[in-house]
């Protein structure tokens, strides 16, 4: 893609309302605009980001049986009423309409998909079943912060399965949990498994966490076993319980949480089925979120430098950055503009995705400032100093290294 058909624009300031490393660099390099707070619109570079985590995430989800579906953000009172979480729910939106209906904005679909599930799950034969959504969440946030780590309206990934014992939704949770390892592995996201309060229903639910300074999350950690439990659920926070070494205290941002569920909703919405022996039983239900616009935040928390973003390469809009330099010298410049041409055009018959600098409004020290506060994987630089054997000189932005070679070798 060109620049200039991107209408690519970079800011230079750090917008005064963000504190947050992410949200200062994703708006200076226009992957997000600020729409108010906590709310924010996505452009063309950082839609990019989004469609390429969910590539990943939908991959995963598919290889576990899922079948991805879209449910409704807007949501009646009354299925909100049928689990009593109309009124415990912390920040749940709710929004009255002008024909006096009440409506919650969805937080989570716990509350959509077990009547969903019902109208088609009626004998053992229907299970297990695993649908699954990527989809725009509420919070009604009191105080939204750190960018898009805390969101009023969010992009998120949720699964939910069904089964007919909790057997069977042990077996499926250690899959999921492979699987959402999977996903950060991809992402190159180091993650904790973090043990986390299982609420009313079970002893443990697990969150991953990306353990980094600017995370909200205090977690205990064993550097000895392995061990690692979120702060609201750890007894003696200085002894591991496992192996009695020292625990360590680091700070996360949680970017995925998985819950058994057990009979918590289908126990309000009567989801039974009919089994083997022609005796009606409760569904057992599991749920599993990974928040995808939160992913970008941490990404570009753990990926930049003060220069600006670093992208892994399996997340960013391109995988290079063409930036032709001209010297006003004419003879020199035509044939740097013509061999920027060639890469262009041989890069892009490939399908090889690459951002083309061709701005003619901004010096090359503005374009190379660009490259680095954007954060493609490789810079391709072509200038008078590169031309004459046809060569381009390519810099790693995550090492720094700078090598020049044939461009036919891309
Ligand atoms: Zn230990």
């Amino acid at each position: 893609m060109r620049a200039t058909n991107l209408h690519l624009k970079t800011l230079k300031e750090v917008p005064k309302s963000e504190s947050s490393i992410n949200a200062q660099l994703l708006i200076r390099a226009g992957f997000i605009e600020k729409l108010t707070s906590g709310v924010y619109n996505f452009l063309p570079l950082g839609l990019k980001v989004v469609d390429n985590i969910e590539g990943i995430i939908r991959t995963e989800m598919n290889k576990l049986g899922g079948q991805e579906i879209l449910m409704a953000a807007l949501q009646p009172k009354q299925n909100w009423e049928e689990t009593g979480r109309w009124k415990t729910f912390n920040a749940l939106f709710q929004v009255k309409s002008q024909y006096d209906q009440w409506y919650a904005l969805g937080p989570t679909h716990e509350e959509i998909v077990t009547p969903l599930a019902q109208k088609y799950i009626l004998s053992y034969k229907d299970l297990p079943l695993y649908l699954y959504q990527i989809q725009t969440k509420f919070r009604d946030e009191p105080r939204p912060k750190s960018g898009l780590l805390r969101t009023r309206e969010f992009i998120m990934k949720d699964l939910y399965s069904f089964h007919t014992n909790e057997a069977d939704l042990d077996k499926y949770y250690e899959k999921m949990k492979a699987g959402y390892l999977a996903i950060y592995k991809k992402l190159r996201l180091p993650v904790l498994l973090v043990e986390a309060s299982g609420g009313t229903f079970s002893k443990y639910s697990h969150e991953f966490q990306v353990i980094t300074e600017s995370g909200e999350d205090i977690i205990y950690h064993c550097l000895h076993c392995g061990f690692s439990q979120n702060q609201d659920i750890v007894q003696n926070k200085k002894i591991c319980p496992k192996c009695k070494h020292k625990l360590d205290r680091v700070t996360g941002i949680e970017v995925g949480n998985i819950f058994k569920l057990k009979d918590k909703y289908s126990q309000p919405f009567n989801l039974k089925f009919i089994d083997k022996n022609g005796q009606e039983k409760i569904v057992i239900m599991g749920c599993y979120g990974l928040g995808v616009s939160r992913l970008m935040g941490a990404l570009a928390e753990i990926f930049h430098d003060d220069k600006g973003l670093k992208w892994p390469e399996p997340v960013s809009p391109f995988k290079y950055h063409l930036v032709p330099l001209f010297s006003g010298n004419s003879k020199d410049d035509k044939a740097v503009q013509k061999l920027t041409d060639t890469v262009y055009r041989e890069l892009t018959k490939h399908n090889i995705d690459v951002l083309y600098d061709d701005r003619k409004d901004i010096s090359n020290g503005e374009k190379l400032v660009d490259a680095d506060l954007l954060g493609m994987p490789f810079r391709l630089v072509i200038s008078s100093r590169t031309i004459k054997n046809n060569s381009v000189e390519i810099k790693n932005r995550a090492t720094g290294v700078i090598k020049t070679i044939s461009y036919k070798r891309l």
